[in-house]
């Protein structure tokens, strides 16, 4: 049985062409041979398809590929939430949730995670203070550093409570904006 690491690491060793399909199999097979098995990084250096250098490059790729799912598995849920709630609220269509659920898996993709939010208001379909008014459904709110401009999305929000930043410690203002980052930190 391939465990999913081995396949996002054939995944990507394909996608940065560092080995053919055909040297892919026989890393795969050299692998099978093993037990416990190799693993695929190793199997194909043996094999001499791949340096120590190109395996750390797949592994970094590999790893942002892996949180980026990781963050969408956990932010599921709400994310529906948030597309219901927008929906209910006639602030976007079925047809643009659809759309904008589709975008954000396109981002994944290539290993970046959009909350639907932030792809709403890029799609010009909410502006950013409706997507604060659906998070606030949620309680929810979206919080900046002054400091190292750092952005959270605040879980279960206070308005009596003051926020640091994970990072540098400062205290966090409401976010007027979107930072450019494309991942939000979330602080419960
Ligand atoms: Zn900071």
């Amino acid at each position: 049985m391939l465990r999913e690491e081995d396949v996002i690491f054939g995944k990507i060793a394909l996608e940065l062409n560092l080995v053919t399909p055909e040297q892919l199999e026989e890393g795969l097979s050299l692998q099978e041979r093993y037990f416990p098995p190799l693993v695929l990084g190793e199997a194909l250096r043996r094999k001499g398809f791949l340096n120590r250098k190109q395996i750390t490059l797949v592994l970094s790729v590999q790893q942002r590929r892996l949180s980026c799912r990781e963050i969408s598995r956990r932010h599921h849920q709400e994310e529906l939430k948030f597309g219901s709630l927008a929906i209910h609220r006639g602030l976007v269509t079925p047809a643009q949730l659809e759309q904008a659920l589709r975008i954000q898996q396109e981002q994944m993709e290539r290993d970046r995670y959009f909350h639907l939010g932030r792809v709403f208001f890029k799609l010009g379909i909410l502006s950013f203070r409706e997507v604060r008014s659906v998070l606030a459904l949620q309680r929810k709110s979206l919080m900046s550093c002054p400091q190292c401009r750092n952005q959270f999305n605040v879980v279960g929000y206070r308005k009596s409570r003051h926020y640091r930043c994970t990072n540098c410690g400062t205290h966090l203002v409401t976010s007027r904006r979107f930072s450019d980052d494309y991942i939000n930190d979330t602080i419960t």
